[in-house]
């Protein structure tokens, strides 16, 4: 039988995907998930990627960088490390790139046997042979523009062409690839597996820091145990249904978003 080019996620679906902890958790099992981001440049991506992954169900947010003042008096509940991820403790998924400029840690994050989710300034000089021969699962996430540069191509060669794009970036890399946009997709290495399309969001999510959001919470949906198409969709579907619920047709801010992930995880549980 003929496998469908694209499917889309419903509510149900990713009710059955959200982990939900019993009463065997504790904070370990529930997962831990290690955030790298941010620089001296762009200090608010660390405290907005940490934001996504407290909402997104791991049981610890550990951020690895420079941005810990910043990320503590935000997030009190987070475990900050300076010095390289590997030395940072155990965790079961890394999210490494927002705001992260050409600062440290990512190779050290790739070289891991863990779940690694690489967004924006991580995607910079990413080489296929690295990602490819990685034991663990990768899940790449990038806007229009970085998935160009990935390419070689111009950006209107994605927009014209984005089903193409995230197809032959999975391949590429042998990763998950998530193409953030007005509609997010969702590609597996396996080309054989239908593309995912993204049914929610909003254009107000077209704003600074949103996609940092994106990336702690899909990061901690991999911690949670989700495989990376799993943790990339249902991220993408809470994301823009919180783009949704904290927006009402009005502007919005990455903040925001973060703080309605919540509503929105109950709207769809
Ligand atoms: P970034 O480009 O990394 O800041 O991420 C932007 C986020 O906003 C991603 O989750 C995009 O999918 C989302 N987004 C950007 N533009 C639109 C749009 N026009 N409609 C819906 N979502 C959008
Ligand atoms: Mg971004």
């Amino acid at each position: 039988p003929s496998v469908p080019e694209l499917e889309a996620l419903q509510h149900e679906d990713v009710a059955r995907l959200l982990p939900a902890p019993t009463g065997e958790s504790d904070k370990y099992r529930r997962g831990v998930v290690g955030i790298v981001a941010g620089s001296a440049r762009y200090p608010g991506a660390a405290v907005l990627a940490v934001a996504g992954a407290l909402r997104g169900g791991a049981g610890a947010v550990r951020y690895v960088g420079p941005g810990g003042d910043a990320v503590i008096a935000h997030y009190p509940e987070t475990l900050v490390h300076e010095g390289p991820p590997s030395k940072a403790g155990r965790v079961q998924a890394w999210a490494v790139g927002p705001g992260l400029g050409d600062g440290p840690g990512v190779a050290d994050a790739l070289a891991s046997d863990v779940p690694v989710l690489v967004d924006a300034d991580g995607l910079r000089l990413l080489d296929p042979a690295t990602v490819r021969a990685r034991t663990a699962p990768t899940l790449l996430t990038p806007h229009a523009g970085e998935a160009a540069a990935l390419l070689g191509v111009d950006r209107a060669e994605v927009e014209s062409g984005r089903l193409a794009a995230v197809r032959e970036l999975a391949a590429r890399y042998g990763a998950t690839v998530l193409l953030k946009g007005s509609t997010t997709l969702v590609a597996s290495p396996d080309q054989g597996v239908p593309v995912r399309v993204n049914p929610t969001g909003t254009p107000w999510l077209a704003t600074a820091g949103s996609g940092d959001v994106l990336s702690g919470l899909a990061g901690s949906l991999l911690a949670s145990g989700l495989d990376p198409r799993d943790a990339a969709s249902a991220a993408a579907y809470l994301h823009g249904l919180a783009g949704r619920l904290a927006s009402h047709g009005a502007p919005v801010t990455a903040h925001e978003v973060a703080e309605a992930v919540r509503g929105a995880w109950r709207d769809v549980v």
